[in-house]
C-alpha cells in the first residue's frame, strides 16, 4: 500500500514538472483591458498599469503607452513598443499604460490561410472559424505578408488634447514581403465605450525592428490561431482625479470610428 502511495505521489510530482517545464496553459483564457477605449478618447493618457503588472494579466494583446506613445503590443509574453519614428522598444516594467488589452492565450482553434488578399477580405474570411460570436475573440497570426501598412501615433504632452486631434499627426509605414505576427481582438458591437468593436490588430516584425496598428494587409501563407474568451474584465486607476472628471456618458462612437481607421480604409469598425 505504502509503495502504490509513493508511486502514485511520484507520478502526480513527474506531471506537474512535466507541465511546469512545457510551460503548459491550464487557466482558462481571461481579458483583462486597462481603462476603457472612452477614456483614452477623452485623452486620459497618463499611464496607471505598469508593464508588469500587464504581462501577469496576459501574454498576448495590444494597447499603448504612457502619453500616447506610440502603439504597443504583447507577443509571447513580450511587450513592444512601435513609436512614431517606427522604430522598437522593450518598455521596462516600471513603465505605465494608459489603455491596453491582454488575454492568457489559449488557442482553441488553428486554421492555415492562404492568400488573404485584404483586411476586408480577412474581416470577411474569418467569422466561420469562430464557434461563438457573441463573446470576445483573441487572434494570433503568423505568417509571410506580402503588404503590410501599419501606423503609429505620437506621444503627447499637457493639456492633453482628446484622441481625435491627437490621432491627426499619425506616421504611416508600408512593408512589402514581411514576414511577422499579427495579435489583437475581434470584440462584438456591445463592447461599444469600453473597447473597440470588431477587429483591432497590431502588427511586428519576425526580426521585432518594425511593426504598429493595422491598417491594411495582404498575406500569402501563415497560421492563424483563435481563442474565445469567455471572461473578460477592466481595471480602472484608482484615485484619479482626470477619471473622475471625465465626461463618460457622451456617446463616443463616430469619433472611434474616425481614429481607427484611415481615410484610405473606411471600413474598418
Ligand atoms: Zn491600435
Amino acid at each position: 500500500m505504502k509503495k502504490h502511495f509513493y508511486v502514485f505521489s511520484l507520478s502526480i510530482v513527474t506531471i506537474c514538472c512535466a507541465a511546469l517545464l512545457c510551460g503548459c496553459k491550464t487557466e482558462a483564457p481571461r481579458i483583462t483591458q486597462v481603462a476603457i477605449i472612452d477614456t483614452l478618447l477623452g485623452g486620459m493618457y497618463d499611464g496607471s498599469a505598469t508593464v508588469g503588472q500587464l504581462k501577469s494579466w496576459g501574454d498576448t494583446g495590444i494597447g499603448t503607452m504612457h502619453q500616447l506613445d506610440g502603439e504597443m503590443l504583447v507577443v509571447d509574453g513580450v511587450v513592444y513598443q512601435v513609436k512614431y519614428d517606427g522604430s522598437v522598444n522593450r518598455p521596462a516594467d516600471s513603465e505605465t499604460i494608459p489603455f491596453a488589452t491582454v488575454v492568457n492565450f489559449v488557442p482553441t482553434k488553428r486554421i492555415k490561410l492562404e492568400n488573404i488578399k485584404s483586411f476586408k477580405h480577412f474581416e470577411a474570411q474569418i467569422p466561420q472559424y469562430i464557434a461563438n460570436r457573441n463573446v470576445p475573440v483573441a487572434v494570433r497570426f503568423t505568417g509571410k505578408f506580402s503588404f503590410m501598412h501599419t501606423r503609429s501615433v505620437e506621444r503627447q504632452k499637457k493639456p492633453y488634447r482628446p484622441l481625435i486631434e491627437a490621432s491627426k499627426n499619425q506616421a504611416e509605414f508600408k512593408f512589402e514581403n514581411i514576414s511577422g505576427d499579427m495579435v489583437g481582438f475581434l470584440f462584438p458591437k456591445y463592447v461599444k465605450g469600453m473597447n473597440v468593436p470588431g477587429w483591432h490588430l497590431h502588427f511586428i516584425d519576425k526580426d521585432r525592428r518594425c511593426g504598429g496598428h493595422t491598417l491594411d494587409f495582404s498575406m500569402l501563407d501563415g497560421e492563424l490561431e483563435i481563442c474565445e474568451v469567455y471572461d473578460f474584465r477592466a481595471v480602472f486607476p484608482a484615485g484619479s482625479d482626470h477619471l473622475a472628471k471625465l465626461d463618460l456618458n457622451k456617446d463616443r462612437g463616430q469619433e472611434l470610428k474616425k481614429v481607427e481607421s484611415s481615410r484610405e480604409y473606411p471600413h474598418l469598425l
